[in-house]
C-alpha cells in the first residue's frame, strides 16, 4: 500500500465525542480511494513500537491538497486517542493505503447501513458518494444525542440515530434490535454492517437468517474491547473452517 505523508493543518471537535483533523496531503493528486475506504495510521504504541490504527478517509480534497479524519474520542486512553486530543498544527504522520473492501456495491437496489460512532464517517462518506435515483437507510448509535450529525446527500436516505446516553458496549442489542425490524424493500439490497466486532458478527448472522445472501453483506469488526488497533474479519464458522 501507498505511502502517505500527513501535516496537521488545524483540528476541531465535530461533537462532544467527534474530534476532525485536517491534514496537508503531500502529492494529494495521486491520492484515489472509494468513499468508505480506510488509511492505516502509524502510531506509536503503549510499548514505544510503531502501531497501526485504521481510520476512514472523511473526505479528500485534492485541489487543495487536504484531507480530514474524524476520531472518536472513546474515552480509553488509545494512543490514537491520545493523539487526537493533541494534534496541532505541523504534527506528522504517516499513513499506508486507502484499503477497505467496505464500500458501495453499485448494482444494489437500495443500501443499508449499520454501525456506531466510529462507522459515522465511512456512512456519511459512502451515503453523500450515491446519486439521486439511489435509496439509502442508516441506523446509527451514538453515546449522547449531542453527537449527531447533519446528513447532506443527494439521495434518498432514511436515518435513524440510536442514542445510547453512556459509553460504547460489545453486543450492541439497541443496534442488533433495530436492525431486526428493518423490513427488507424489494430488489436487491446490500447492508453495510461495521462497528465493534460481536455486534456486527450477531447483526450479520440475523441478517442471514432472515434470507440475505452472504454477498449481499459487508461486515467488518472496527474495534473491540481489549484490542488494540486491527480489525476483524467477520466469518461464520463454517466459513472460517473453509478458509482455514
Ligand atoms: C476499517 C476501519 C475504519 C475505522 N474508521 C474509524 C474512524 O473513522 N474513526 C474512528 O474514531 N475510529 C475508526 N475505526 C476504529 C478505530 O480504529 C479503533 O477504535 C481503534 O482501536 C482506536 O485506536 P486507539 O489507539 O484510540 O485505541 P486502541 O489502543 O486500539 O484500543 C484500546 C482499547 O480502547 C477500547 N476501544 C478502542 N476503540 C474503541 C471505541 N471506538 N469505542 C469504545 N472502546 C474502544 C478497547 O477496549 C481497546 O482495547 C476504524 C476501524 C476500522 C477497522
Amino acid at each position: 500500500m501507498p505511502l502517505w505523508l500527513l501535516t496537521v493543518l488545524a483540528s476541531h471537535d465535530v461533537t462532544p465525542h467527534m474530534r476532525r483533523v485536517t491534514f496537508a496531503l503531500e502529492n494529494a493528486q495521486a491520492f484515489d480511494h472509494r468513499p468508505g475506504q480506510d488509511l492505516v495510521l502509524i502510531m506509536t504504541g503503549d510499548d514505544g513500537q510503531p502501531g497501526r490504527r485504521h481510520y476512514t478517509v472523511r473526505s479528500v480534497d485534492k485541489a487543495q491538497g487536504q484531507l480530514d479524519i474524524d476520531f472518536v474520542l472513546h474515552g480509553h486512553g488509545g494512543p490514537a486517542e491520545r493523539w487526537a486530543l493533541t494534534a496541532k498544527p505541523g504534527d506528522t504522520l504517516e499513513a499506508r493505503g486507502p484499503r477497505g473492501r467496505t464500500t458501495i456495491n453499485p448494482a444494489a437496489d437500495w443500501h443499508l447501513f449499520v454501525g456506531d460512532e466510529t462507522c459515522l464517517p465511512g456512512i456519511f462518506s459512502m451515503i453523500k458518494s450515491l446519486p439521486a435515483t439511489a435509496k439509502a437507510f442508516a441506523f446509527i448509535e451514538v453515546a449522547d444525542k449531542a453527537d449527531q450529525q447533519p446528513l447532506t446527500a443527494v439521495c434518498d436516505v432514511e436515518l435513524e440515530w440510536l442514542v445510547r446516553g453512556g459509553p460504547a458496549e460489545p453486543g450492541s442489542r439497541r443496534l442488533i434490535d433495530r436492525l431486526a425490524l428493518f423490513a427488507p424493500r424489494p430488489g436487491r439490497g446490500h447492508a453495510y454492517v461495521i462497528g465493534e466486532t460481536s455486534t456486527v458478527r450477531a447483526q450479520r448472522q440475523g441478517l442471514i437468517a432472515r434470507g440475505f445472501d452472504k454477498s449481499q453483506i459487508s461486515a467488518e469488526g472496527y474495534w473491540r474491547p481489549g484490542r488494540q488497533g486491527g480489525h476483524d474479519h467477520i466469518f461464520d464458522e463454517a466459513e472460517a473452517a473453509a478458509r482455514g
